[in-house]
């Protein structure tokens, strides 16, 4: 089977990964020349890392995150340093931290030789009695059995679709960066809420930091000083914070304001046409599982579909039974709408109570935070966790 996918992202990649292992004939299309991330890490959960061992790739991606982080004391904490709430130990032990761009270096290193084409952008995908077909500025491309569209969340093949929810803004934006030498955290990590402000950290194998700072504000706000505007608002907060903050390359740290989907996409297949990750899906990262969702995709496809020579014809081994294909597109889009839709919508709640603004309403979130009992923790990260990939 020639699997064609749209986007060379953490779903991308990892999708393409597995289906190569599994004997498939795989081609990434990605738009941009440069693959690989800047400047930031990013969280895998127990459900992520479930799903990089079912991909193949969960020694080489621990290889690169060091120890688990849960001997940390995590949680909230105030501006001042109090802590609201510590999360349980035991409720996250395989949570790990990577830099985004060794995770991107770890997803391309297990891809065959000739799989990615940089610099391709798809512009139209045409189905066909014989396939597939992509379309490209340099011209078409032909004979795809399935195309796996990871193109993010300003998907332009989920634009095109029928009742696509488009995106829409949050309400805040988030500074991101990795200090360039270690920081000593002193065994903890977590974040940190304020009024309509909120500052997260977290040690990388090396000992490097990385964090992030969170701001309410509306839409395309533009400073002048990006740099002073983040050390303004998160000044007199607690050690080590702005040690952080010093410690980073100015060119290093990006803003971004924070999308989501508008809605639940109502299919996540058409045809011979699936959405992956974030073009599936794009939730807030308050539950940091934007990309463990699309890990988690990318596994039940794998699985679903099979090795290559599943239901493979005698004449052409390579060529998997068209039921085949379309049974396994089906239970996709049932079992992956099924468990990221609801992500979505929690990882949102949470980001409004995040991003509380107020004194009073402030005092009152942080009281039913340090109030919650450490048996509804463990249950809300043991549903986001304890997630297995389906039997083909
Ligand atoms: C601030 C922040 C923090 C986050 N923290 C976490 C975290 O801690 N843990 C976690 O699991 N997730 C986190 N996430 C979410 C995570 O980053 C995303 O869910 C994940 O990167 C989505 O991967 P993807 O492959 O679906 O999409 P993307 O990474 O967006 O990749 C899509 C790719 O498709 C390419 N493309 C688009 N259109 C075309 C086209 N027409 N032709 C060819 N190529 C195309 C793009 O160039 C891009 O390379 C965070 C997100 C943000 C914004």
């Amino acid at each position: 089977m020639h699997v064609g996918i749209i986007g060379a992202g953490i779903g991308g990649l990892a999708t393409a990964s597995g289906l190569a292992a599994n004997g498939h004939r795989v081609t990434v299309l990605e738009r941009v020349e440069r693959t690989s991330p800047v400047g930031s890490g990013l969280s895998l959960f127990g459900n992520a890392v479930t799903a990089l061992d079912a991909l193949g790739l969960g020694d080489a991606v621990r290889a690169i995150s060091g120890g688990s982080v849960a001997t940390l004391r995590a949680g909230q904490r105030r501006p001042d340093g109090r802590w609201i709430a510590t999360i349980p130990p035991d409720a996250l032990p395989h949570l790990r931290v990577v830099h985004r761009a060794e995770l991107h270096e770890v997803l391309l290193g297990s891809l065959p030789r000739g799989t990615l084409r940089v610099g391709t952008e798809v512009t139209g995908i045409t189905e066909v009695d014989a396939g597939v077909t992509l379309a490209t500025p340099a011209g078409e491309l032909g004979g795809f059995d399935l195309v796996v569209a990871a193109d993010g969340i300003r998907s332009r093949t989920r634009a095109s679709w029928p009742g696509d929810p488009g995106v829409r803004y949050s309400g805040y934006s988030t500074w991101r960066g990795v200090t360039r030498e270690p920081v000593d955290l002193h065994g903890e990590a977590g974040e940190t809420w304020g009024n309509g402000l909120r500052f997260g950290l977290a040690p990388l194998a090396d000992g490097r930091v990385y964090w992030f700072g969170v701001a309410t504000l509306p839409e395309g706000t533009v400073f002048d000083d990006e740099l002073g505007e983040l050390r303004r608002r998160f000044e007199g907060w607690h050690d080590p914070i702005a040690a952080l903050i010093d410690a980073t390359e100015p060119d290093a740290i990006a803003r971004h304001d924070i999308h989501d989907l508008a809605g639940p996409v109502p299919t996540f297949v058409r045809g011979r046409v699936a959405l992956l990750g974030d073009a599936a899906h794009a939730m807030t990262p308050d539950l940091g599982q934007g990309g463990g969702q699309a890990l988690e995709d990318a596994a039940t496809l794998v699985q679903l579909l099979g090795p290559a020579t599943t239901a493979g014809t005698a004449l052409d081994p390579t060529k998997i039974d068209p039921a085949h294909i379309d049974a396994a597109l089906a239970r996709y889009n049932t079992l992956r709408r099924a468990r990221t839709q609801p992500i979505a919508r929690r990882a949102r709640m949470l980001g409004r109570l995040a991003q509380t603004r107020g004194a009073v309403r402030t005092r009152i979130r942080d009281l039913v935070i340090g109030a919650t009992p450490a048996s509804v923790l463990r249950r809300q990260l043991a549903d986001l966790q304890d997630w297995t990939p389906p039997h083909a």
